[in-house]
């Protein structure tokens, strides 16, 4: 963690523990920094499912679902469907709860555990010709059948997991 002062007293004597939070051994300050909440989207269609190429750090260049962080106040539900119109300007018209995995994401020399939850959405008949793409987020999309992925190509390991409870439900159909 690249934090050297204390936020409230400015002295050098913060100390990061348990795993979660800052404190300062003159002031007793604490800042707990706090698993932050992701959402993604497990869209199937015709067998395959969406992924899109990261445009960024981390994991620039693999594939990730279309999702993101939380914003404060948002629930879940609408995060991974605003992400989706954000990241590739189209979202399913529903959605149905898959799983949930912890997560590391590093940015910026910070690293941020999250709680990731996936959802998913079965649509018929989608192409890369539904969606508009935002490069600052997806250099690209892919359509994968679950069993052609290989999990180095996957920039998150929380999504191999995901993947494989969609992949367990399939047999279960
Ligand atoms: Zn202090």
């Amino acid at each position: 963690m690249p934090f050297r002062f204390c936020p409230a007293c400015g002295v050098r004597e913060i100390v990061f523990e348990h795993g979660k939070r800052f404190r300062c051994a003159a002031c007793g300050f604490l800042y707990f920094h706090n698993v932050a909440t992701a959402a993604g989207a497990v869209i199937e269609s015709d067998g395959r499912l969406v992924f899109i190429v990261r445009a960024m750090d981390p994991a620039k260049g693999l594939l990730a679902l279309p999702g993101g962080f939380v914003d404060p106040g948002e629930r879940a539900e609408d995060a991974v469907l605003r992400e989706c119109r954000e990241e590739i300007g189209w979202e399913p018209e529903s959605l149905e709860f898959l799983a949930s995995f912890p997560n590391r994401y590093e940015f910026g020399n910070v690293m941020y555990n999250t709680c990731d939850f996936f959802f998913l959405a079965r649509v018929e008949g989608l192409s890369e010709a539904d969606f508009r793409l935002d490069p600052g987020e997806a250099a690209g999309v892919r359509f994968i059948r679950p069993e052609d992925l290989s999990p180095d190509e996957l920039a998150f390991d929380s999504t191999r997991r995901a993947i494989e409870v969609y992949q367990a439900l399939l047999k279960l159909q």
